[in-house]
């Protein structure tokens, strides 16, 4: 068995092997600056990925899955494509997926068709004899990619210059690189999903007098103000690409909630003017937004909630009811479909797709099956082991807050 690719933690600059750029935050079609439409082909397929007008995809597909059998375990995030959720052995969001992969200690391979954060978690979740592998190495998120090492390490020697690093607790979001979340763990503070952020933000409080939220900015503010009762004034805004943070040391003091300046490109798509539109379009429409959404929109909703939450509460939703859902649009149609005694339509007109988690298609799921069986390891992900230790330091910090066994987010 031969293993091509070991791909090291952070950012896509070094997934791609370019130099990274403080601006850039996907760098799809790109080496080295110049433009490379090849590898809009997907990274490190060398040659041999199968046309997607292949009309023998699908039984491919069949095949290289029945040929690898219990050898393998195939993760599909909730914002796949149908073609590759009909593959996957498990769906879910990025923990659950994580953790199923983490029940499956036999599954020698752990395909995850999902984004790079969420491959690293399942590397870091799962024994050592077992190996990631991420179907297209393009496939990163625009959100774990806004807050790099390096600048969060600059932002914290900045707290640090201002005696105010020991009394911040550092809190990380899910959707953040394995860097970042062992920087978290090295620094005292906690993971947390998008339906524990409250109870994570909860216990920061109860050590220490301000967090620093990294890296999604609406999902710290939302469950600050709507969740914790905080105000808005108690959260600042730490751009990276400002001089200290764009924050003065006194605002900085002040502070409760330090909020790093990332955002979803999905999510953050969503205006209050959508909800308003929605709402004259449909009379009596239900407005169910994810908390990545932008605080003038969560406050505009009906209900707010993690993926699984928007999953159950269309579940539990009466026939004949109406549902407007901000979120990610291959969930949203898939749940339309699921429920066809419902009305539900996407909350804003235009068609947005997550652009990173649709680089894993059938293709490359295609290859990288296909080339486990032939005996080549493609596209591995591999945390280091000090980064892999003290982010699972952060982790588990999580999973040993209250009720956190059954959290998702
Ligand atoms: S939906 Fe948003 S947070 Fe999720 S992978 Fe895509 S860009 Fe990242």
């Amino acid at each position: 068995m031969t293993v091509d690719a070991v791909v090291p933690a952070d950012t896509a600059a070094a997934r791609l092997g370019v130099a990274p750029s403080p601006l850039a935050q996907l760098l799809l079609g790109r080496t080295l600056g110049t433009a490379d439409l090849a590898s809009e082909r997907g990274v490190d397929c060398p040659g041999d990925l199968p046309s997607p007008s292949d009309p023998g995809l699908v039984e491919r597909a069949r095949r290289a899955r029945a040929a690898l059998g219990d050898r393998a375990f195939v993760l599909g995030h909730h914002y796949q494509r149908d073609e590759v959720i009909e593959f996957a052995d498990v769906t879910g969001d990025s923990f659950k997926l994580a953790q199923k992969a983490a029940a499956r200690p036999d599954a020698e391979f752990v395909l995850f068709c999902g984004v790079h954060f969420m491959a690293e978690s399942a590397d870091i979740l799962t024994g050592d004899h077992q190996q990631v592998v991420l179907p297209d190495l393009a496939a990163g998120c625009s959100m774990a990619d806004m807050a790099g090492l390096q600048q969060v390490e600059d932002a914290w020697a900045a707290f640090e210059a201002a005696g105010l690093a020991d009394s911040t607790v550092p809190v990380a979001y899910m959707n953040s690189t394995a860097a970042i979340k062992s920087f978290t763990g090295r620094h005292g503070g906690t993971i947390c999903t998008s339906s524990n952020a409250d109870r994570s933000l909860r216990w920061a409080f109860e050590r220490g007098e301000r967090v620093l939220f990294l890296p999604d900015q609406h999902l710290g503010r939302n469950t600050a103000v709507l969740q914790l009762g905080l105000e808005l004034d108690d959260c600042v805004v730490w751009n990276p690409h400002k001089p200290h943070g764009g924050v003065t040391p006194e605002q900085l003091r002040r502070a409760k909630m330090v909020l790093w300046r990332g955002h979803c490109s999905v999510h953050g798509r969503f205006s209050a003017a959508n909800v308003a539109d929605v709402r004259e379009r449909i009379p009596g429409v239900n407005v169910l937004v994810h908390p990545e959404c932008r605080h003038e929109v969560v406050t505009a909703a009906d209900s707010v909630g993690s993926t699984e939450h928007i999953i159950r509460t269309l579940e539990a939703a009466p026939p004949g009811s109406s549902w407007a859902v901000g979120t990610e649009l291959n969930l949203v149609s898939r749940l339309a479909a699921a429920h066809p005694d419902k009305s539900i339509v996407f909350l804003e007109r235009t068609v947005c797709y997550c652009s990173t988690m649709n680089r894993i298609d059938l293709p490359h799921l295609v290859w990288a099956m296909e080339s486990l069986v032939d005996g080549r390891v493609v596209n591995r992900i591999e945390v280091d082991p000090d980064t892999a230790h003290w982010a699972r330091v952060a982790l588990d910090r999580m999973l040993s807050l209250p009720g956190s066994g059954t959290t998702r987010g």
